[in-house]
């Protein structure tokens, strides 16, 4: 190759891979897909990735530009990472820089140099054992570092440190100078001990050790369909200790880490590991070690949330990613990928199998299971002798409600706790309630900037989080009252916030009162009815401090009776063994929704937290209020569970030929100018017009179902069609030509494949 050029992903919105010319004087040789450059791009400069060389380019001499510079002799990705993201960007449709610039971390993106910071090891030196605990009298700092790594009985880093409220560098550094404690480096791979031992596997989770184990070696997708507290955790565990005792690495997906610092406590405690953490909430730093880590082969697991998933593993052995069907997995703005799609397509790549558990399986992959693409593996008990507890509902038409509870509830509650045991109650919204309304005109409080009522927070001050997680109410009996006058509203859409009135705006009266429930006012109601007793509440706004979830089921294993009131995130994966009634107040609203993804989310939402209740020796109760005993959805779950009703909804959707069946497209446009929008859309249609549409289905433009939105206006478009095919190929020839559409300029549009939700 004589003359060549480099084909390279710029991080841009263009879906072009551009052409850039060698630095004078280097060789093809030099130059391999994977490392990175910097690139002149219009006034600016840009990192990019080198994806391939060519002896011919489109471009003519004066539009080509040599690279700035060449920043990576070894490429920083291998073929199997680059035929991924490609694959991605064709898939989804999304730019190829932009998909490069989503993946990388944000300090690889910059170009950074990039090298594994090693960390320090400390130990307590045979000196440091003699020491007398009187000779540190006036250093209780000191002694407490000398104690504290002492009991880790093995040389660790700072990470041990962690959850000290004081710095203690100065103290650290006090005892390295007296040599009572030594410092080294660490080598690679230093694996911590295991402290807890394994679990005999019950016949179930042996036989899905087994089929996973066989699988080794070759691509296979296993739904692990388990219900809550069947051992699927203990099933991960067994499979990664054998994994990684031949020296391959796991990839563990999850949909939240934060809120579920257990899991990953009991993943330390089990593993003799090197294990990695990334998530969004770390710092850039950190996220790129641990990206570094797993890519060099330095961490042998990586615990992660969606964006994990495209990290680059040197020895792969097995992917597992838990609670499948969460839609947190699907990244709902610029680059909209399913991280549990991309998932199946790493496994498929690396030639390696993958584990996706849950209790309650999306309609997706039990109609994969169907198709016998998956292997469908099923725990259909409770381990250690919990049984499943009993779910009855409350028929409220017509019952005396105090702020929505029902005597029943009321009753189940204080006998619960009477025993000293703890309770769980479920609230769809947080906040104190969800409309402000007039007494006097009706006028209630819009958002002036979405279509959505402003929520009534009582417990928060304007841009602070609350500060009190727990609020044990001591003394007399309390009214619980319905006063909000210092309270703020809050747009839970777009996050415009303001004091709540004196008077109506409109009629000028001054009673204003709170319509329906939140967390806020469940937690006020109990705090009246059981004076005496801590509650908690766990939500969004409660839990913003970092650690606070951490504090808060320190609190609840304190044991004792408490009751917990929380939204969704109750639901999700935590273990609180004297929990005995769960309690759910509101669910009508997911009944009776306009998506049809409506009733699979309410089903999975009702299990997964009817699962919290009576996980050990004591049965659990779960108590559901609903004016509607007699619907279909609640029935089925009831009386016949989860599956029953995946296969009801299963045969509805093939023949209303939604997805599964069917595979859905969804383009979105919003503009501050409606007008804007529908003209934009017009075009779109014409140019749909010109092409052949025999194989798709267009319905549309209708408004989105909240039209206006922070002050813009959304429209869709849904493409549909009977394979993944034809929508691909259909996008393909549509997409190019919507991006030349002038109007698309005074627009934000995206395509969203396979959308999870219409909104
Ligand atoms: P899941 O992940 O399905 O909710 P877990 O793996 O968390 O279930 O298991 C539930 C409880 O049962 C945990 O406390 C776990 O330690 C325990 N457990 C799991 N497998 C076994 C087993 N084979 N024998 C005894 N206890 C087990
Ligand atoms: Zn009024
Ligand atoms: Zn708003």
């Amino acid at each position: 190759m004589s003359r060549f050029y480099l084909n390279i992903a710029v991080d841009t919105p263009l879906h072009i891979v551009f052409d850039y010319l060698p630095l004078a004087q280097s060789e093809p040789s030099d130059y391999a897909p994977g490392q990175r450059v910097i690139v002149p791009f219009g006034r600016q400069q840009k990192t990019g990735v080198i994806l391939g060389l060519s002896s011919e380019t489109s471009l003519s001499k004066k539009q080509l530009k040599p690279i700035a510079q060449h920043l990576d002799k070894d490429p920083l990705l291998c073929e199997q990472d680059i035929t991924l993201y490609k694959w991605a960007s064709d898939y989804y449709h999304h730019p190829i820089g932009e998909v490069f610039s989503q993946v990388l971390p944000k300090q690889v993106r910059a170009g950074k140099p990039l090298c594994i910071e090693m960390q320090k090891l400390y130990a307590v030196s045979a000196v440091g054992h003699e020491v007398e605990e009187s000779s540190l009298k006036r250093s209780p700092r000191q002694l407490a570092l000398l104690q504290l790594i002492k009991s880790a009985d093995k040389p660790t880093d700072k990470s041990l440190f962690d959850h000290l409220e004081w710095d203690w560098r100065g103290p650290l550094k006090k005892l390295t100078e007296k040599a009572w404690v030594t410092v080294s480096q660490e080598q690679a791979l230093p694996c911590h001990k295991a402290s807890a031992p394994n679990f005999q596997p019950n016949p179930e989770q042996q036989a899905a050790i087994d089929a996973i184990i066989q699988s080794q070696g070759s691509f296979q997708t296993f739904l692990l369909d388990g219900i809550t507290g069947s051992g699927k955790t203990e099933v991960y565990l067994q499979l990664i200790q054998r994994l990684i005792a031949e020296g391959k690495q796991v990839l563990i997906l999850l949909p939240e880490i934060t809120l579920t610092p257990q899991l990953a406590n009991r993943f330390k405690q089990r593993l003799a590991a090197q294990m990695v953490i990334s998530h969004s909430k770390l710092n850039d730093s950190r996220r790129a070690q641990a990206w570094l880590r797993l890519k060099e082969g330095f961490a042998n697991i990586l615990l992660g949330t969606r964006s994990a998933v495209f990290t680059p593993m040197k020895n792969p052995g097995m992917i597992i990613l838990d609670e499948e069907h969460d839609t947190s997995f699907k990244q709902q703005q610029g680059f909209r990928y399913s991280a549990r799609d991309v998932a199946i397509m790493r496994a498929r790549n690396y030639k390696i199998p993958i584990v996706l558990g849950t209790a309650t399986p999306s309609l997706e992959s039990l109609h994969n299971v169907q198709q016998g693409r998956f292997t469908h593996l099923v725990l259909p008990k409770r381990t250690a002798g919990a049984v499943q507890p009993s779910i009855k509902l409350i028929d409220c038409k017509n019952q005396r409600l105090d702020n929505h509870l029902s005597d029943n509830l009321i009753k189940a509650i204080t006998k619960t706790l009477g025993r000293g045991e703890q309770v769980i109650l479920f609230v769809n919204r947080r906040g104190f309630a969800p409309v402000l309304m007039c007494h006097s005109c009706g006028w209630v409080c819009q958002c002036l900037r979405c279509d959505s009522r402003m929520v009534i927070h009582k417990n928060t001050y304007l841009h602070s989080p609350s500060t009190s997680l727990t609020r044990g109410h001591y003394g007399s009996k309390q009214k619980a009252s319905t006063s909000v006058a210092s309270g703020l509203l809050r747009c839970h859409h777009c996050g415009a916030e303001r004091r709540v009135p004196a008077n109506c705006p409109d009629c000028q009266q001054a009673e204003l009162f709170p319509l329906g429930i939140g967390t806020e006012r469940i937690e006020e109601t109990l705090s009246a009815h059981f004076p005496n007793i801590p509650i908690t509440r766990i939500d969004r706004d409660s839990t913003q401090r970092k650690d606070a979830m951490q504090a808060v089921i320190d609190k609840v294993h304190e044991g004792g009776a408490q009751i917990l009131v929380g939204t969704q995130m109750l639901a999700k994966g935590h273990h609180f063994p004297n929990v005995t009634l769960v309690g759910m107040v509101d669910i009508d609203a997911g009944l009776f929704s306009c998506d049809f993804r409506a009733s699979e989310r309410t089903s999975q939402l009702i299990t997964q937290v009817a699962g919290r209740a009576g996980r050990e020796k004591k049965k659990g109760l779960v108590l559901i209020q609903t004016h509607h005993p007699q619907h279909p959805l609640l029935t089925t779950l009831i009386s016949h569970g989860y599956e029953s009703f995946a296969k009801d909804a299963l045969k509805e959707r093939e023949q209303a030929q939604l997805p599964p069946y069917h595979y859905h497209a969804l383009l979105r446009v919003n503009a501050m100018d409606e007008q804007a929008v529908l003209s934009f859309l017009n075009k779109v249609k014409q140019l749909i017009s010109t092409i052949d549409t025999r194989q798709v289905n267009i319905l549309g433009p209708v408004p989105a179902p909240m039209l206006k939105r922070a002050g813009r206006f959304r429209y869709q478009l849904l493409i549909e069609a009977s394979q993944r095919k034809t929508r691909h190929h259909f996008l393909k020839t549509l997409l190019p030509a919507v991006e030349k559409l002038k109007l698309a300029r005074k627009t934000r549009w995206s395509i969203d494949i396979d959308p999870v939700d219409l909104y």
